[in-house]
Order: structure tokens, then sequence, then C-alpha cells
């Protein structure tokens, strides 16, 4: 099932945590797709993400690959 683009997933998303994480720009990539940035992939901490796991996503580094 798609990721939904809400308010309440958007603030359980902790890519503004992550170490790859490019700024200025909203984040919830697994639903919004990625980024139009080119990320510096040094990590991807969507795993501990309470969206990552509501959803049943099995990826990580949607801020490159687009939805999951
Ligand atoms: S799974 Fe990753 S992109 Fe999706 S809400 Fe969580 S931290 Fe953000
Ligand atoms: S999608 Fe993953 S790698 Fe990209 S900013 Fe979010 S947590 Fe970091």
């Amino acid at each position: 099932m798609a990721v939904e683009d809400t308010e309440e997933n958007g603030a359980k998303c902790i890519c503004g945590t992550c170490k790859s994480y490019p700024g200025n720009e909203p984040w919830l990539y697994c639903a919004r797709g990625k980024s139009p940035q080119d990320i510096n992939q040094v990590e991807c901490i969507c795993p501990s993400c309470p969206v990552w796991a509501e959803n049943d996503l099995g990826g990580t580094y949607y801020c490159v690959s687009g939805r999951a």
C-alpha cells in the first residue's frame, strides 16, 4: 500500500535527523517521491521510522529512489 502524504506522516518522518538529508526541502520521500537534489548517501535511517513500520516498508533511500 502506498504511504499517504499526510501531515500526520510528515510529523513522524525522521529524515530531518538523517545525515543524508540534503536540507531545505520537505521530507516524507516514501510518500512524496525523490529529492531533486544530489544525495550524499551516508546513511538511511528509514528502518527506525514509525511510518516505515506502520506501512510494512522494506526499502531505504526513498530520497534517491522515489516513492515506496
Ligand atoms: S520511511 Fe523514511 S522517508 Fe518515509 S517517513 Fe520514514 S524516515 Fe521519512
Ligand atoms: S529517505 Fe532515508 S536516506 Fe533519505 S533522508 Fe530519509 S532517512 Fe535519510
